[in-house]
């Protein structure tokens, strides 16, 4: 049995960034940046006020209330026609430029009309109040993003601001995906026969992909037949970057995956000593790289974590390959077996100020129902198999969103 690093060492090294293409910014999202981006204007690009209210010369104010002339309106998206002189106020919308001459805005709250041509100040806002200044958000020449950055809907409203509506990218992988089994079914069978599961992995994996930001071929349900998984994974190899089976990779006499990688292109490893996920073949199929993933759900989680999503991420030029890690107090005792490195599904919790993390149900890797209440892997490291209650462990971040 390999370990986990150097299985994924060699998963990584035999990978490589896509070629770099131009996309629309609204088909960036999830994709990694291939340079850096330096800002060629500023953001905003002129002063402007932050709110509705009258653009003011701050000395004016010196004792209020004061009653002052309306020079003129300006909405967002005019400019003034005039500077702002002393003893005049100019009325001004929140993002509209600021009339030259003025220094503060007054907002409109603090102000009531007086007739129509003038307005009554009853505050004295600190000189500079309310008003945005050129650069202030980002300065004309700075990075801003460097290349490896993963795009999510953030950056993609500062590449627009910036007006980078064509930002270079690697391409976004395509990955073919299928699953294995004789006694699978389609998750819409309303009564299964005796013998029969419903395919879980083709959603589990579909699903992944798409968060993850790669496109996914669904190849479909291949039966446990050489000759089948033969056409589909020659199929496969002619659609996409890489190839993702799951199941028949184990010891029985249908494993057929292994076999037919074997024959078609060649298994680099086979076997890694983790838990979940030990029956893992990497190979390739006419030079496509196949990640051949077990067949429960809990060990297709937790390998395609280890190794697929890292080498999907180096193909798409991102600079972080894992997910982040965080240290969580383990709620109770757990022995594991110290030959693997052991991924417990664990929910992380605040007990007080102290980040704490407890398994999410049945540990068995055909226990789905404590995958889908997990948001974290905690890491039992190669060696160790035993962490006491209290003890602190690492934990991979899976989400955040429902801790
Ligand atoms: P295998 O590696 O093919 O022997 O599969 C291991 C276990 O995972 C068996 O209990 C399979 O029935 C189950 N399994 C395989 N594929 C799927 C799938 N797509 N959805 C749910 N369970 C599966
Ligand atoms: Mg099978």
């Amino acid at each position: 049995m390999k370990p986990l690093a150097e299985a994924r060492d060699e998963v990584l090294a035999a990978v490589h960034p896509l070629p770099v293409v131009e996309v629309l910014l609204e088909d960036a999202r999830g994709l990694a940046l291939a340079e850096d981006v330096v800002a060629t204007e500023d953001v905003p690009p002129f002063d402007n006020s932050a709110m509705d209210g009258f653009a003011v010369q701050r000395a004016d104010l010196n004792s209020v209330p004061v009653v002052l002339p309306i020079l003129e309106d300006v909405p967002a998206g005019s400019v003034p026609s005039q500077p702002l002189t002393s003893g005049s106020v100019i009325k001004i919308m929140t993002g509209a430029p600021l009339p030259e001459g003025a220094d503060t805005v007054v907002k409109v709250e603090d102000t009531s009309p007086v007739g129509t041509t003038e307005v009554q100040i009853s505050a004295a806002p600190d000189l500079g109040t309310a008003v945005r200044r050129a650069g202030g958000d980002v300065k004309r020449g700075t990075t801003v993003f460097t290349a490896g950055t993963r795009l999510s809907s953030t950056h993609l409203s500062v590449l627009a601001s910036l007006g980078v509506a064509k930002p270079l990218v690697r391409r976004r992988p395509v990955v073919a995906y299928m699953t294995t089994g004789d006694e699978l079914v389609p998750a819409s069978t309303a009564t299964l026969r005796p013998g029969q599961i419903r395919d879980a992995n083709t959603h589990t994996v579909g699903a992944i992909l798409d968060e993850l930001g790669v496109e996914g071929i669904n190849i479909g349900a291949i039966g446990d037949d050489a000759d089948e998984l033969r056409e589909a994974l020659s199929s496969a190899a002619d659609q996409a970057d890489i190839i993702i089976t799951t199941g028949g990779v184990s010891m029985g006499e249908y494993d057929l995956v292994k076999q037919v990688l074997t024959e078609l292109g060649g298994v680099e490893f086979w076997k890694v000593a983790m838990q979940p996920g030990k029956p893992f073949a990497f190979g390739r199929i006419a030079g496509t790289p196949l990640f051949g993933l077990p067949g429960n759900p809990v060990s297709v989680m937790v390998a395609f974590e280890q190794f697929a999503r890292p080498a999907l991420l180096k193909m798409m030029g991102s600079s972080a390959l894992l997910r982040p890690r965080l240290r969580a107090r383990l709620e109770r005792e757990v022995s594991t077996n110290p030959e693997k490195i052991v991924f417990l599904r664990v929910a992380l919790r605040h007990d007080g100020d102290v980040l704490t993390c407890d398994l999410s149900g049945g540990q068995d890797s055909n226990v789905l129902s404590a995958l889908a209440s997990a948001n974290g892997l905690a890491v039992v490291p190669f060696g160790t198999g035993h962490v006491a209650a209290g003890e602190f462990v690492d934990v991979e971040i899976l989400r955040l969103d429902d801790q």
